[in-house]
């Protein structure tokens, strides 16, 4: 493509155009955007992701006893406590479980553990609790939005089942 003006001639080579209008088309110079696309590609639970009864939490679409919220994280009552206190600490952002966290996610997770720990302190267990992760399906996980257990209330026994 030549681009003449007067004397001078300026060619813009077409591979050059090519990459231009690829880096509109794919969005290439974002590249936690690339990332999202292959995570979801790769993802055993692709797209479905942003979907589960916990997003609807999040939203206030279902009602839930909320204990504490900020802009990262919310934490609830289970439906079905396993202890006198069974809470659930969630991200607000749809990680489908603990074997999809990404190192970009760090901060977060730091963030839902000191969650952990404030809720905790706000509920009273100060003679300790149990924190529990389940994923994936051997771990026993059965809703698809990562989220911690923090049981409480009683003595826990070990191994669990
Ligand atoms: P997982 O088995 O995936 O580790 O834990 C999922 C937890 O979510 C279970 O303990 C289950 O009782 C809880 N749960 C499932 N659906 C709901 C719901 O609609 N509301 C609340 N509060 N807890 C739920």
């Amino acid at each position: 493509m030549n681009i003449g003006r007067g004397k001078k001639n300026f060619s813009l080579p077409l591979p050059f155009l090519l990459f231009l209008v690829s880096c509109w088309v794919f969005h290439l110079p974002d590249i936690r955007y690339i990332r999202y696309r292959i995570r979801c590609r790769t993802s055993l639970t692709p797209m479905t992701i942003q979907e589960t009864l916990f997003s609807k939490i999040i939203r206030k679409e279902i009602a839930a006893d909320i204990v504490y919220e900020d802009d990262l994280a919310l934490a609830f009552r289970d439906i079905h406590p396993q202890a006198p206190v069974h809470i659930l600490v969630i991200p607000k952002q749809p990680i489908p479980k603990l074997a999809d966290v990404e190192s970009e996610d760090q901060a977060l997770m730091g963030h839902l553990l000191l969650t952990v720990k404030r809720v905790a302190e706000q509920l009273g267990l100060s003679n300790g609790y149990r924190v529990v992760i389940n994923s994936g399906n051997d771990g026993g996980q059965t809703v698809d939005h990562l989220h911690l257990h923090i049981l409480g209330g009683r003595h826990m026994n070990w191994p669990p089942g």
